[in-house]
């Protein structure tokens, strides 16, 4: 295996950041002084200590991201356009960082190097770069009143950021949520606490230096790094006016019960079983090559993930193999490997749920592509495809977050609206046909917040993200994101 690094390289990088907190502009200790260890998927060797967070440090990250966020505050007396050059200029320090963020992500993640450079890292710059542009385009609205004499008062509304943000990330793309969650923050005027994921916190490390050194003053941007419980403390918090979460359903829900404390504010991105329905009509090469690509790409440990697979029953056996020899032929490795496609899973934890899933879709007498464990060391899991799966599947119905999809035939389209849409979750969907009028029709019909028409993880800074159903609350990303990080004050002047 050639590793594109050698061991004293990755030392140099590891070795470089702060294990520590950021708490209003400085690195510092657990209020108790555990650490926690991070692991590299790919070796299961320990990479890192880090400070381990709890509520005690939840409590002095608010108390800062509060005091930062006070009127006449450095952050809140500054002019727009500057606080926009801020989050321009953590964009470009991203950009030259290129090289050691996809590493630190490869690392503590598992995917592979290469992946991590052309997607993750210019992907969170370009988050940096397009919300900087927003800081100064945020605005309210005059309108003229309706019941009264339009002349006798001036109405208009404001748009102020929504005070203390809480962002509670996961582990599947540790940097490009944190830009996600912080870029639109920062731009709206808010004041953050970030809570990286326990299996992921380095990247997040890297980006509070850098946030530093492109002039956020202290307490805009704090970092507590740690594990639920530390999540926990920031979603009940009295002092937090607005918590938005990324991971799974489960703890979505626990975040809304805790956010009732104060009822603050909460958006939340949750899990899917995104349905991916291809037509006998599409270009089949295409549609297999997106098919894999859906459920494949980053490990399966996408939100998105295309995991179950509706196809035309002319066409299921030829789609169905296309994927499956696609699959086989994927190379699963450790992500420095300059050849890896596929790392692995990000966790025991994670390789065990996986693996359980395969298991109960091959006792509920799917046919297996894959299915298998790959090495001895590190969390590896061959890209698997259950044919012939059933809608009563376990497998089928809940969310597995691995490269495992469910493959299942269909008559017609009238047929597979209702069944693609038998699922609590609405996060993606996709359709793959070269039929226009039926390209449209399926993406109106199908019930989520994303579908992709002949293509699948196309992602963008413009285009708002998120979930209908139980796959979460608003939207992240374009303009759409600023519902989450403002509120509407509306001004009335009598003149008289
Ligand atoms: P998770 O528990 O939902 O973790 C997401 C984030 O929430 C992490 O930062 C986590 O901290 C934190 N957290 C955990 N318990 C919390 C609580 N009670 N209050 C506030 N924050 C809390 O997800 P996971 O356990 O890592 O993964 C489990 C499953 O979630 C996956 O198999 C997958 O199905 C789903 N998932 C979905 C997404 C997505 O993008 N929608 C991403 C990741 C996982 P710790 O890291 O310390 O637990
Ligand atoms: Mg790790």
């Amino acid at each position: 295996m050639t590793l594109a690094f050698d061991a004293p390289h990755i030392e140099r990088v590891v070795g470089s950041l702060s294990r520590k907190m950021l708490i209003n502009g400085e690195w510092v200790d657990s209020a108790s002084g555990e650490t926690f260890e991070t692991v590299n998927p790919a070796t299961e060797e320990v990479l890192a200590s880090v400070a381990k967070g709890g509520a005690e440090d939840a409590d002095r990250a608010v108390r800062a991201a509060r005091t930062a966020f006070e009127d006449g505050s450095a952050w809140r007396t500054m002019p727009h356009g500057q606080r926009g050059k801020i989050i321009h200029k953590l964009g470009d320090l991203v950009l030259e960082n290129l090289e050691e963020f996809a590493l630190l992500e490869s690392l503590d993640n598992g995917k592979p190097y290469a992946v991590a450079k052309a997607a993750d890292v210019p992907l969170t710059a370009d988050m940096f770069h397009y919300m900087s542009g927003w800081a100064t385009k945020i605005t309210g609205r005059t309108m003229p009143v309706s019941a009264w004499d339009p002349n006798a008062y001036l109405t208009f509304s404001l748009k102020e950021p929504t005070g203390v943000a809480a962002q509670i990330i996961p582990w599947n793309f540790p940097l490009l949520m944190a830009a996600w969650k912080v870029a639109p923050a920062l731009a709206a005027g808010c004041t953050v606490v970030l809570k990286p994921a326990e299996q992921t916190p380095l990247s997040a490390l890297l980006l509070g230096e850098l946030a530093l050194q492109a002039g956020l003053p202290p307490g805009v941007l704090n970092i507590v790094t740690g594990f639920g419980d530390a999540g926990a403390a920031l979603a009940s918090h009295p002092d937090v006016d607005k918590v938005a979460f990324t991971g799974s359903t489960e703890v979505g829900k626990e975040i809304v019960k805790a956010a009732a404390g104060n009822l603050k504010k909460v958006t939340l991105e949750l899990g899917g079983k995104s349905p991916n329905v291809v037509y006998a009509d599409a270009d089949i090469e295409k549609a297999i090559a997106g098919s894999a690509h859906a459920i494949f790409f980053n490990q399966g440990e996408c939100c998105v993930a295309g995991s179950r697979l509706y196809v035309e029953e002319s066409v299921y056996d030829q789609v169905v193999e296309g994927v499956a020899a696609r699959a086989a032929e994927i190379k699963v490795g450790n992500g420095l490997d300059a050849t890896t496609e596929m790392g692995p899973l990000v966790s025991q934890e994670q390789f065990d749920r996986v693996t359980g899933y395969i298991d109960s879709g091959r006792s509920d007498g799917a046919g297996i592509h894959g299915g298998t464990r790959v090495g001895d060391k590190g969390y590896f899991v061959a890209p698997t495809v259950l044919a012939g799966a059933r809608e009563d599947m376990k497998a089928v119905q809940e969310e597995i977050f691995g490269p495992v999809v469910a493959a299942m035939p269909f008559r017609s389209e009238d047929e597979i609206i209702p069944v693609a849409n038998n699922t609590n979750y609405g996060l993606g969907a996709g359709v793959f046909t070269k039929d226009v009028g039926k390209a449209y029709r399926t993406a109106k019909r199908l019930r989520a917040g994303t579908v992709w028409v002949n293509t699948w993880n196309v992602f963008d800074a413009t285009l708002p993200f998120g979930g209908y159903k139980e796959s979460g609350w608003g939207r992240e990303m374009g303009e759409d994101v600023f519902h989450n990080y403002t509120e509407t004050k509306t001004v009335i002047t009598d003149l008289s």
